[in-house]
């Protein structure tokens, strides 16, 4: 399947369904570790929003939610591990069960800053939910202890990624069409 959004041609490479079906088994499994708890979870902005609004609607446990914003300084598709806090924390997490929910892991380096920074916090523990890992990507060993699925090394865009801001509505994940990424600054190999 594809489709023509303004800006360019995308293709479809995880449906609305699939990944309905996946948040499902991702909010039982987390529910099911978290039993008995009251989990911070912490969204990191932009990309987790679509993500953590439906995950957290399919858990059944208490939680609150919390969001963090970061700044990485590299080019639009490739993150230089340099990060910048934009909005910190409103709550403070000493003592508190935290799970941070991100869109997508790929070198590794922009959650292995985040997990450093809010571990110097003394949380009780601290864990990470991806919607998305591109594992063949990563540049440091950083956990991530609940992966929604593991995709290739393409830059993907839909269900909350954007390019340019653009595309964080599809409600799927597409991959730009060999074209669009070449026009959008291409990626190396
Ligand atoms: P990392 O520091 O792991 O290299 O990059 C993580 C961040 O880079 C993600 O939170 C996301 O903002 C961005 N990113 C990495 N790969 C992609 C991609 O394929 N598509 C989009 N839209 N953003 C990506």
């Amino acid at each position: 399947m594809s489709l023509r959004p303004p800006g360019g041609r995308v293709e479809v490479l995880i449906t609305r369904e699939e990944i309905d079906r996946r948040i499902g088994e991702l909010a039982a499994e987390i529910s099911s570790d978290y039993r008995g708890q009251s989990p911070l979870l912490v969204g990191i902005l932009k990309g987790s929003t679509l993500f953590l609004a439906d995950l957290v609607r399919r858990l059944d446990v208490p939680h609150e939610v919390d969001f963090i914003s970061i700044s990485s300084y590299g080019n639009e598709q490739r993150s230089s591990g340099v990060v910048r806090l934009l909005k910190d924390l409103d709550c403070d997490i000493t003592g508190r069960d935290v799970l941070l929910v991100e869109d997508i892991v790929d070198t590794g380096l922009t959650l292995h800053y985040i997990r450093q920074n809010l571990g110097t916090r003394r949380p009780r523990s601290l864990r990470v939910v991806a919607l998305l890992d591109k594992q063949e990507r990563r540049e440091v060993d950083v956990q991530v202890e609940y992966v929604g699925f593991v995709i290739p090394d393409r830059f993907v865009v839909g269900y909350g990624l954007d390019y340019a801001e653009q595309y964080r509505e599809l409600p799927h994940v597409a991959v730009m069409g060999p074209d669009e990424e070449a026009a959008a600054g291409g990626r190396e190999a």
